[in-house]
């Protein structure tokens, strides 16, 4: 089986960078990630400070994808997720969502066991593991790996883990697939800037899919199909995925205007993925088997 190791990191998503491995159309293929951190902290006395900048947020790729051409959609399912034996949470002053209150840079190694992430003595939570940077090349943009966007990136929905199909744009030739920033488990919202960051691998099967036109990124998993945006605000975004869910009925489904508006009403719902990266990301899910009562199968 093909392996990416983890020193094959890029820190942009850009058509630019070389492949770093060339897959078939069909392949399995496996990513050794690091963590946001770029493995640089693994222990309560190393602080986010001593990680620089351009350690923060690598993803392991990109990988050329055989048959990929532009406008066609890669579908990257995720087979398996391979976690090491402990996560990092690193906070600091002014960072996330209430970095006003934060007042000194903390560390808190996080031991993972038995499927638990050891939060503190008091709680253990259940690993939740999922992939925070995932996505493919622009155009022809260089667009860092700590911001999301139409062609994916750091958008830590943490519904993109094991059994998870990711649908994204195939901008130039191959499709540049590049991935990382996993967390072990992370709430929607990210406050703080961080879930349980952990290094690890990846499984994932690609698929080419030809003649599609639909809003991307989408992802399905756990029954749910989701179209997700990023945006300025959380607002713009939330409105841009319910947007992109409803043009999705009306391309696949053939709804009307007023059909699609009342079934996202009240059969999906509109959720946040984070509220701390360069642009918000939001999420619009609706069941799979509410499409499926309209006679529609996920390509
Ligand atoms: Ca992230
Ligand atoms: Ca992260």
């Amino acid at each position: 089986m093909l392996v990416i190791e983890r020193s094959n990191s890029v820190l942009s998503m850009s058509p630019k960078h070389k492949p770093a491995a060339h897959a078939k159309n069909g392949d399995t293929v496996v990513f050794e990630t690091f963590d946001c951190f770029s493995n640089q902290i693994r222990s309560n006395d190393q602080l986010f400070s001593s990680v620089g900048w351009d350690k923060i947020n690598p993803a392991t790729g990109p990988l050329f994808v055989e048959g990929a051409a532009a406008g066609d959609i890669l579908c990257v399912e995720i087979l398996d997720i391979e976690l090491d034996t402990q996560g990092v949470m690193a906070i600091a002053p002014k960072m996330g969502a209430l970095g006003e209150f934060i007042e000194k840079e903390v560390t808190r190694v996080v031991p993972l066991a038995g499927g638990k992430a050891k939060f503190s003595d008091k709680l253990s939570l259940d690993v939740n593991a999922m992939i925070g940077v995932i996505g493919t090349a622009p155009k022809t943009e260089d667009i860092p790996t700590g911001t999301p966007g139409t062609h994916g990136g750091n958008m830590d929905n943490k519904r993109i883990g094991k059994g998870a199909k990711v649908y994204l744009p195939v901008n130039v030739d191959g499709g540049l697939l590049a991935m990382g920033d996993m967390h072990a488990v992370m709430g929607d919202g990210e406050i703080v800037i961080c879930g349980v960051e952990v290094c690890g691998k990846i499984t994932v099967k690609v698929d080419v899919i030809k003649g599609k036109k639909v809003p991307l990124p989408l992802v399905v998993q756990g029954g749910d199909l989701m179209a997700i945006a990023s945006a300025q605000t959380l607002d713009e975004a939330s409105r841009t995925a319910v947007k992109n869910l409803f043009l999705f009925l009306r391309e696949e489904l053939k709804m009307s205007y007023d059909e699609a508006g009342m079934l996202l009403s009240v059969a999906a719902d509109l959720r946040t993925c984070q509220i701390v990266d360069p642009l918000m990301t939001a999420r619009m899910e609706i069941p799979l088997w509410v499409l499926e009562k309209y006679g529609y199968k996920m390509f």
